[in-house]
């Protein structure tokens, strides 16, 4: 006869001894990195392709995410989002490798593969795609901290009750299910949960875009304090500009798998080389604004001979068509535009 516990007030059910956080390992020291990496280890990908059976969807990109922020940008389908899982080790990469502290994600060793997990945390668009449906907020987020740390029951109680207060909930918001709990609690729930075993870089996919437009502001704000509170390092990817501007120094922006632009945020936001960055930071909602324009002609597919987004750009010459453009280093950023420093001048600009 299976025994049933009666659900407990506090919003803490005992963790399942099958409840795992991805990657987690009993005994695995809070926010540790890969013996090599000590803390704060720099998170890298370089020359990284990936593909998905014969379709390459990422071709040899190259980033590393270090303090200040980095942010990826494109629209769906750009790669970002494939780029982020092997950046947190859940995509191999079919060239180039993913470097956690200088050590290879392929060459680590089970603990070091644990501490990675630990010192790397998602947090996904919807709040509930970190959550148990089944389970307590509260439960879902001790299930956490009981694979990274050894605590008694009453000692974890108290620890997801101040994670519960760190990121603006109600502690009693323990004791209820994600979907009694409103879309920006739930995103709060998972990014306590994510903070429960103490990571060094958070990997934030659309972490705003599920939620409406006062809600995404004041969850931009705790991310910024949580940055500066706790020394945290983000990727976040997006395909808004202006939230990479505010939380990130770094930019890059992906178009077909390959990144067309990369430099720091603001100068990205204020004054784009790349016309698929400027037709990005013209589709940025503005509060109180015009509808935001698509960026280009969205329908068109990417060329697969010359600029891959040539059918969509309205700068589009010859040369384009015959000759895709390289990256190069262009007033303060690298670009693969013909015409980057034509864009930077407003002179092609209509
Ligand atoms: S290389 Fe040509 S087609 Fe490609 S973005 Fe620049 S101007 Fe447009």
């Amino acid at each position: 006869m299976t025994r049933s516990n009666p659900p407990d007030p506090s919003g803490l059910d005992e963790p399942s001894p099958s409840a795992r956080t991805p990657g987690a390992g009993p005994g695995v020291r809070p926010g540790a990195s890969p013996d090599s990496g000590g803390p704060g280890g720099r998170l890298c990908a370089e020359a990284v392709t990936l593909a998905y059976g014969r379709t390459t969807v990422v071709h040899e990109v190259g980033l590393t995410v270090e303090e200040g922020g980095v942010g990826l940008v494109g629209e769906s389908g750009s790669g970002k989002t494939t780029l982020a899982r092997a950046l947190l080790g859940l995509l191999a990469p079919r060239s180039g490798r993913i470097t956690y502290g200088g050590r290879d994600l392929a060459a680590m060793r089970r603990g070091e593969r644990a501490g990675f997990r630990g010192a790397v945390q998602p947090v996904f668009q919807d709040g509930s795609d970190a959550l148990d449906p089944r389970m307590r907020l509260g439960s879902s987020i001790a299930e956490a901290l009981a694979a990274h740390h050894r605590l008694d029951r009453a000692a974890r109680r108290a620890r997801v009750a101040e994670l519960l207060t760190d990121v603006g909930l109600d502690p009693e918001l323990a004791a209820r299910r994600p979907h009694e709990v409103s879309g920006g609690q739930r995103q709060r729930a998972a990014i306590a949960r994510a903070l429960a075993v103490e990571p060094r870089v958070l990997v934030l996919d659309e972490p705003t875009s599920a939620l409406d437009v006062t809600v995404q502001a004041r969850v931009l704000d705790l991310l910024e304090d949580l940055r500066a509170g706790r020394g945290l390092t983000y990727l976040l990817i997006t395909h808004n500009l202006a939230v990479v501007d505010r939380l990130c120094r770094t930019c890059h922006v992906m178009f077909a798998g390959r990144v067309v632009e990369s430099g720091p945020a603001r100068e990205l936001l204020t004054r784009p080389a790349h016309p698929y960055t400027l037709a990005l930071r013209d589709a940025v909602p503005r509060i109180g604004g015009a509808p935001p324009r698509a960026a280009g002609r969205t329908d068109a597919v990417p060329a697969a001979e010359g600029c891959a987004f040539r059918l969509r750009c309205p700068l589009a010459v010859d040369r384009c068509r015959t000759q895709a453009p390289a990256p190069r280093p262009v007033q303060g950023r690298v670009v693969a535009c013909h015409r980057a420093e034509e864009v930077l001048a407003g002179a092609a600009r209509k």
